[in-house]
Order: C-alpha cells, then sequence, then structure tokens
C-alpha cells in the first residue's frame, strides 16, 4: 500500500518540488499551502507522515503541530527556515519527531523521511509478547508499544519510546548521542544532537529524572554505567 504524506509548505515551489519528489518514490502526497488546511488534510487522509513547515501564514506550524496530534499521533518532520533553537525546542516539546533547517537536499529529505516510516512500520510489525523492565517499577511492552510505570500507562510519542528501547536494550551502557542518532532516528547526521537532548528532557519529565543518566561529556545510559562505551565520545 502506498505511503501517505501531507506536506504542510506555503512556498510552493518547495512543496512541488517536495511532493514530486516523494511521489517519484512511490508515495502519495497531499499539498497544504496554510495550516488549516493542513489540519484538515491531516484528519481527511490519515497519512502515515505529515511534513510541516513552520513558517506559516495564518496559523503556525506549532498550533498546527498541536492540533493535528490531538486525536491520533502521527509522525513530524519539521521544517524550519533558521536554526532557531528555542523554535526546534517546542517543535519536538510539541510532538515533532524530527527537524530539517532549510536549505535541505531532497536526497536527505527522503532518507529522513525513510526513517521515520521504518519506525512506523516497527509499530505495526512486531510479533510475540516481549517485555523490558527497568529500575522506578517502569514496564515496557515492545509488542504494544506501551509503558507502564507503577502499573500505570504512560504516554510516550514514538520517537520517545523509541529512544526509551533504544536505552533499555542494553542496561549499564553508555551511548553517545550519534549512536542514538542512528539507532533511534536512522541516520547519521551529528548535527541532531539537540534532537536526543529534547527527546531525553521529555523522558525524564514523564518517567522521572533518574530513569536517564547523563554519562558527561559522552552521551546517555540506563541503570548503572560500566566502562563499554558505545559509539564516538562527543562534547556535552
Ligand atoms: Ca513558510
Amino acid at each position: 500500500m502506498a505511503r501517505s504524506i501531507v506536506v504542510v509548505e506555503d512556498e510552493a515551489l518547495i512543496a512541488d518540488a517536495i511532493a514530486a519528489r516523494l511521489r517519484s518514490e512511490g508515495m502519495e502526497v497531499h499539498v497544504a499551502g496554510d495550516g488549516p488546511t493542513g489540519v484538515a488534510y491531516a484528519e481527511r487522509f490519515e497519512p502515515d507522515l505529515v511534513i510541516l513547515d513552520l513558517m506559516l501564514p495564518g496559523m503556525d506550524g506549532l498550533e498546527v503541530c498541536r492540533l493535528i496530534q490531538r486525536d491520533r499521533h502521527v509522525p513530524v518532520l519539521m521544517l524550519t527556515a533558521r536554526d532557531d533553537e528555542t523554535d526546534l525546542v517546542v517543535g519536538l516539546a510539541v510532538g515533532a519527531d524530527d527537524y530539517m533547517t532549510k536549505p535541505f537536499s531532497m536526497r536527505e529529505l527522503v532518507a529522513r523521511v525513510q526513517a521515520l516510516l521504518r519506525r512506523v512500520d516497527v509499530l505495526a510489525g512486531r510479533g510475540s509478547a516481549r517485555t523490558l523492565r527497568l529500575d522506578d517499577d517502569i514496564e515496557i511492552d515492545l509488542d504494544a508499544r506501551r509503558v507502564r510505570q507503577h502499573g500505570e500507562i504512560v504516554h510516550l510519542t514514538p520517537t520517545e519510546f523509541d529512544l526509551l528501547v533504544g536505552l533499555a536494550e542494553r542496561p549499564g551502557r553508555v551511548l553517545t548521542r550519534e549512536r542514538l542518532l542512528v539507532d533511534v532516528w536512522g541516520y547519521r547526521d551529528g548535527s541532531g544532537a539537540r534532537t536526543v537532548d529534547s527527546h531525553v528532557r521529555a523522558l525524564r519529565r514523564k518517567l522521572g529524572d533518574g530513569v536517564v543518566r547523563t554519562v558527561h561529556g559522552v552521551g546517555y545510559a540506563l541503570g548503572e554505567a560500566d566502562a563499554d562505551v558505545a559509539g564516538e565520545a562527543t562534547e556535552g
């Protein structure tokens, strides 16, 4: 079945270029030129992914992001005109899964889109029941993609879930941001370190500060550390 993508972008040239490229990859693309149309298309077409420009006339991209996630979580790839940290942090906080700063290459866009869609597949395609148990009375049901803490369901976005699983599958191991970007986001791009930080903050907000440990100058870990560091050391 063809993947369905909604592109919300007021700059027609960019929207058309994205649509043409994704259609050439076999995807079904609906282009909305403003926020309200984007929200309406997300409801009507129930896309597998939304590509959302942050700077839109009338209703800004953050509000659009909130509205399209009201009823069901849809992966959102946010497009920003500049590398504005405040916008990005807020964007990731309201549920965007990834972002790209303009200008970007169509090849990179396709790589990001495919990485996000692969995670949707993981969500749909798991077999027998498997559960990971962590400290702080946290249970991760890998098949239902559900997290419980003290028996209560904790609502995580798909990206937060994948990040938690990425860390939980290697307890005690210190993972660099680069390693997590490859494992969880599925691409090699050192510039996305803030994406990792922002999602770690979200996990701590939802599960408690002690759940994900910062290993200063290296990365993140769950549980007790050993000397085993996965990936290259980074500043941080
Ligand atoms: Ca725009």
